[in-house]
């Protein structure tokens, strides 16, 4: 068995999750931390796979709140945080067909009086901001203007850096498949590297945050990780895209943006399964040709560049699961970031940091994302 050392927490997965804890307990003091990474490199799952893109709308509560804590962040990181912005307004345009338009429109006095910047758009007024988009298939569409694209792999190597700049420690290759417990309660980890103690485990492992509490019991805590696919194409020959924001129509689930490459579009599929590498799916990739063709048939891919696809993984609710379980003491949720874990990620890493360091925070109601209510 290899070194044996103790930590005073110790952080199960380098996402953005994890990397974004370690950073805001670093910052509160709590600089003891041991980051436990099973892959080569961090962010190797969800988070390396996003869009990345900041949308203050949500149909969750507690995730439009997060998501508008986190914009805050993103727009305005401390002094140093970063090298470079960590976010491009290039705006998000949000396509919507019958009822659902009726119903979203009610939500824009709350989104203005929260501080987002949103326009309400007709067919015509969305074409002159994407000529591609034909107003026939939707009845209006939202512009968040201050919205857009986050440079995820900046976010995430800012966090790291800044967290370990303060002390924390990150190992990569080194997989948990142990948890200890003692008298009931939380007192370290075993990996193949060796063993850890610590009274403190955050559960921040994507897709696996399931499987990872299951280590040490049942759990009435239900994750699901939902594939969801992305593919990138050339932009079509004398199209200026460069600048569009992301569009999403979302009465027939397809979303498209520019991005480095050219244009890359999602057709976003939620297939649920098990926690895993996750690949695209072939008969996925040809429906998203398929609806980029009926949808915006001046922008179908003549060939595709890259494909991927990563998991989004949900608890029943669809809120997050952040705070310490109601039985095992010292195990913590970080877990269920779902479509949003980017964005959200300064928001959440907060949170979480305050309920760990003064057992309560003040920045919203912690119960709505509590792993309590799955007891309750
Ligand atoms: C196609 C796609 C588009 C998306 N678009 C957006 C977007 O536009 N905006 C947004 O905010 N979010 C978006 N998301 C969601 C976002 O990517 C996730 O919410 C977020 O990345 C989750 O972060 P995480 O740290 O919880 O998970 P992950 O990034 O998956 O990190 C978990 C880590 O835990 C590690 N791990 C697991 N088990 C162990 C173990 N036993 N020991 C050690 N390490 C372990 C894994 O290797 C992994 O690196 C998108 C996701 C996908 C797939």
């Amino acid at each position: 068995m290899g070194t044996k050392q103790s930590f005073d927490a110790i952080i199960i997965g380098c996402g953005i999750a994890g990397a974004s804890l370690a950073y805001f307990l670093a910052e509160r003091g709590m600089t003891d931390i041991l980051i436990l990474e099973r892959e080569e490199q961090p962010g190797y799952h969800a988070t390396g796979r996003a869009a990345g893109v900041l949308v203050e709308l949500d149909f969750v509560p507690s995730i439009l709140d997060l998501k508008i804590l986190g914009g805050k962040f993103l727009r305005n990181p401390p002094d140093g945080f970063s090298e470079h912005p960590l976010l491009r307004q290039s705006g998000i345009l949000i396509m919507f067909k019958g009822q659902l338009w009726d119903s979203v429109r009610q939500m824009v006095p709350g989104l203005k009086q929260t501080g987002v910047v949103v326009e309400e758009l007709s067919g015509e007024e969305a074409m002159s901001v994407i000529p591609v988009v034909c107003s026939k298939n939707f009845d209006g569409a939202f512009l968040l203007s201050e919205d857009g694209h986050i440079d995820a792999n900046e976010l995430l190597w800012s966090y790291i850096r800044n967290a370990r700049r303060r002390g924390a420690r990150l190992h990569l290759k080194d997989e948990v498949h142990k948890i200890e417990l003692e008298q009931g309660r939380v007192s370290g980890v075993r990996t193949i590297a060796g063993e850890y103690r610590s009274p403190l485990v955050i559960n921040a492992s994507g897709a696996w945050a399931g499987n990872i509490r299951k280590l040490i019991g049942q759990t009435p805590v239900q994750l699901t990780p939902y594939r969801r696919t992305i593919i990138t194409f050339a932009a079509p020959e004398g199209m200026e895209t460069r600048d569009w924001p992301l569009a999403a129509d979302l009465s027939h689930d397809l979303y498209f943006s520019p991005e480095s490459s050219g244009m890359l579009a999602s057709p976003m599929d939620e297939d649920p399964m098990e926690p895993c590498d996750a690949r695209p799916d072939e008969i996925v990739v040809a429906q998203t040709v398929e609806r980029l063709k009926q949808l915006t048939p001046s922008l179908a891919p003549k060939s595709i560049i890259n494909k991927w696809a990563g998991l989004r993984t949900f608890a029943p609710d669809q809120a997050m699961v952040v705070g310490e379980d109601p039985v095992v003491k010292g195990f913590f949720w970080l877990s269920g970031q779902g479509g949003s874990g980017i964005e959200t990620s300064a928001a959440v890493g907060q949170i979480a940091s305050d309920l760990i360091v003064d057992g309560h925070t003040e920045i919203m109601d912690a119960r709505q994302i509590s792993p309590m209510r799955f007891w309750a």
